[in-house]
């Protein structure tokens, strides 16, 4: 057995929730009960590791490409039903989106390795090859959606299609990749 690390925080016996002493007032600030319901937090693992994942780097970062991904496929489909000035407004802003989108599906694959490898201590472990898996073919879509959206402009109907699917099913890989990693937000590995 590894020794206990001790930690600053205090942890709510109802809840969980972790806290600084000093920030804690009169209730649990996520559930509500009193003070007397908190006791030292005895931390199993290390105080950097606990560091870098009260960042929440990667829970933050993976937000964006899922956000881009479903303005895309509603900015695609809109575009079916509109023309001139409005599918021009439409194609511009997707235009810059679609530069953006290979960038955070990267942003949050290198997050996640950092955020895995912080919880498990080496990258080698089911889920956490199963999501740099799918990752990959998130990143490989997003920089085809760029492609597509680049050089035709919205302007040939079976494209647009193609485009559709393609948003959806990198809409799908980001809500996917999130369902797998919430799962994962308790989990880690006790020790240095
Ligand atoms: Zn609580």
């Amino acid at each position: 057995m590894e020794n206990k690390i001790n930690s600053d925080l205090m942890v709510c016996k109802a809840c969980g929730y972790k806290i600084k002493p000093k920030k804690l007032k009169t209730l649990c600030p996520a559930c509500g009960v009193g003070k007397k319901y908190f006791e030292p937090f005895n931390d199993n693992i290390s105080p950097l590791r606990r560091k870098i994942l009260e960042l929440h780097l990667h829970p933050i970062v993976v937000h964006f490409s899922v956000a881009i991904s479903v303005f895309l496929f509603l900015a695609v489909l809109i575009s079916f039903f509109t023309s001139g000035k409005v599918t021009n407004t439409l194609y511009g802003t997707s235009a810059v989106m679609s530069v953006t989108l290979p960038f955070f599906v990267a942003a949050g694959l290198v997050s996640g390795i950092i955020d895995g490898i912080t919880r498990f201590k080496k990258i080698k472990r089911p889920m956490i090859l199963n999501k740099i898996y799918l990752s990959i073919f998130f990143l490989l879509i997003s920089v085809a959606v760029l492609a597509l959206v680049q050089v035709f402009k919205f302007d040939i109907f079976y494209i647009n299609i193609l485009l559709l699917i393609l948003c959806f099913v990198s809409a799908v890989c980001g809500s996917l990749l999130g369902k797998l990693g919430g799962r994962l937000t308790d989990a880690i590995l006790p020790g240095k």
